[in-house]
């Protein structure tokens, strides 16, 4: 590992050599970390710049599931599910570390039930083949109260038991990260891409500015990647300005509660909801997320805020399946997510298709957007596949699918997870400064560590303590630290929802 220092003076470096980068990614999400990893690993020189943190935009807001996606099958989109399973599998071996299978129960009240979804998640089994992680079962009446603990039992018939995967999608981001430097590569966050540069109508870099520092570099790079997320339109519009917009905004909020509203190991999975969707209960680092909604925004915040009415459709269908019912005050932290979904104009975005595109504009720029985190790998693959195309690279296949991640194998899914909850000690501070390119206390609270997704009010507890030892390891004066907490505290305030409803809610009829 590099520090920030190293990795800025092998950019000037590069930049002054005159020999421009094969491929330029720009957003250090899912998608442009994915890119990164692929085009490393298949020999291209490859820089990746990332205007905040890695992870800060959507893929640091996910449900947290590496899945086919039970609600797609229901869509009938059988390619995206097939995909998205073979790609569970893909990640499972290359990141043990990170992923592990989970067990769902979809409760049942209704007789009718139990056949339609037995059938649908047994054709779900049948598309994973090989790559199945379990049996989907139907349970009976006991055997659902004993795996769902905390599910309102009056009227409850049985349920179904299936198979998918659960990920801390932060940590993800930032092994990806390490794998994208392994590779000789270079990932930095804080450096916001303001430009594109051109030669003979031909995109040949991009023009990045050192968030930190103010200093700018101007990047060669034979192909630029655009992974930007929701901000794809704007690099889309640096390089023809007026394209029309390809994105679609989409909300969607999570809530974490204590674990003790469903104690035990299982998730349950609410099968239709009010809007006809499914909604999910999950434990995850000793706490429950629930969500989501499905919202469409015109507005792209950095920081997307719940909703009141998502708020309330969350607790108010998550009453309708457990024993007690969560309220407002129960709630330990919200957090909302952009969905960077694709095309269509009508009001629905729980429609439209969670599929990719990838779009190669007539000056060369790559746009690769839509998708999900589990199928990030095939998205990488399509992306510089036509990055490769528009750069005149040399054709080389990818490497991605047998690449393991970094910290695989050193860590199990257990440790690192558990890491990901705790609170950060010292030398958790540290190695997030050191060796994960934490730059901020957010930085650690938020997405090194989870406290911040897990239980606002601690984690603006812990913001002193980690303000003042990353002074320490960077360098920083009081008047850092003080700066950092101001900052931090207004952050943490807008994920914490503030408990005003009467308390003792009834559970209702689902
Ligand atoms: C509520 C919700 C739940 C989800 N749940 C799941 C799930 O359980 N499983 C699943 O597989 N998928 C899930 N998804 C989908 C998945 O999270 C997204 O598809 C994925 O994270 C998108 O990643 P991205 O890299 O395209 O975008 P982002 O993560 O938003 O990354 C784009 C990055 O580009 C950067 N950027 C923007 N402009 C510039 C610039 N000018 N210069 C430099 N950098 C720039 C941004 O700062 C940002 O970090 C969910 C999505 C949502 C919203």
């Amino acid at each position: 590992m590099t520090g920030r220092v190293e990795l800025l003076a092998a950019l000037r470096n590069g930049c002054s050599a005159g020999r421009p980068w094969d491929v330029a990614v720009v957003g250090g999400g899912a998608t442009g970390l994915g890119c990164a990893v692929d085009a490393a690993s298949r020999g291209y020189s490859t820089v990746l710049v990332e205007a905040h943190d890695f992870a800060k935009g959507t893929s640091s807001r996910a449900t947290k599931l590496v899945h086919g996606g039970v609600r797609y099958l229901a869509q009938g989109n059988l390619s995206l599910v097939r995909e998205a399973l073979s790609e569970r599998a893909v990640l499972l071996a290359n990141a043990p570390h990170l992923v592990r299978p989970l067990r769902f129960v979809v409760p049942t009240y209704h007789w009718h039930q139990i056949p339609m979804l037995g059938a649908g998640l047994g054709f779900y089994d049948l598309l994973a083949g090989r790559h199945s992680l379990g049996r989907s079962r139907v349970l009976g009446r006991a055997a659902t109260c004993e795996a769902l603990p905390g599910v309102r039992r009056d009227g409850l018939r049985g349920g179904i038991a299936y198979w998918d995967a659960q990920f801390d999608d932060a940590g993800l981001a930032i092994a990806l990260a390490r794998t994208v430097e392994d590779l000789g590569a270079l990932p930095l966050n804080y450096m916001v891409v303001e430009g594109l540069a051109k030669s003979s109508g031909r995109i040949c870099g991009v023009e990045a500015r050192d968030v930190e520092t103010g200093e700018r570099h101007a990047i060669p790079a034979r192909c630029v990647i655009n992974a930007t997320g929701v901000w794809a339109d704007g690099l889309r519009r640096m390089d023809l300005p007026g394209s029309r917009a390809l994105i679609r905004p989409s909300q969607g909020v999570h809530l974490v509660v204590d674990a003790d509203f469903l104690p035990g190991s299982d998730a349950l999975l609410v099968p239709d909801t009010a809007d006809g969707r499914v909604l999910f209960v999950i434990p995850w680092l000793g706490k429950l997320v629930i969500g989501t909604t499905d919202t469409p925004r015109d507005e792209l915040p950095l920081e997307p805020r719940p909703l009141q009415a998502e708020i309330d459709f969350i607790l108010d269908t998550a009453a309708r399946y457990l024993a007690r019912a969560p309220r407002r005050e129960d709630v330990r932290s919200t957090f909302a997510g952009l969905r960077p979904l694709v095309g269509g104009d009508g009001s629905d975005t729980a429609d439209l298709s969670r599929e990719h595109l990838v779009e190669v504009s007539e000056s060369g720029l790559v746009t690769i957007t839509g998708g999900k985190w589990t199928t990030y790998r095939r998205m990488a693959i399509d992306a510089v596949d036509a990055a490769a195309r528009a750069g005149n690279l040399p054709i080389r296949a990818s490497a991605s699918r047998r690449q393991r991640l970094h910290g695989a194998g050193r860590d199990d899914a257990r440790s690192r997870l558990a890491r990901a909850q705790a609170v950060p000690d010292e030398a958790g501070i540290r190695l997030a400064v050191e060796s994960e390119y934490a730059r901020s206390v957010e930085d650690v609270l938020a997405r090194r560590y989870r406290t911040l997704f897990l239980d606002a009010a601690r984690a603006c507890a812990e913001a002193p303590r980690v303000a003042r030892t990353m002074a320490d390891v960077l360098g920083r004066d009081s008047a850092w630290v003080r700066a950092q907490v101001t900052e931090f505290e207004a952050l943490a305030a807008g994920y914490r929802v503030v408990g005003d409803a009467p308390a003792g809610r009834q559970a209702a009829d689902p």
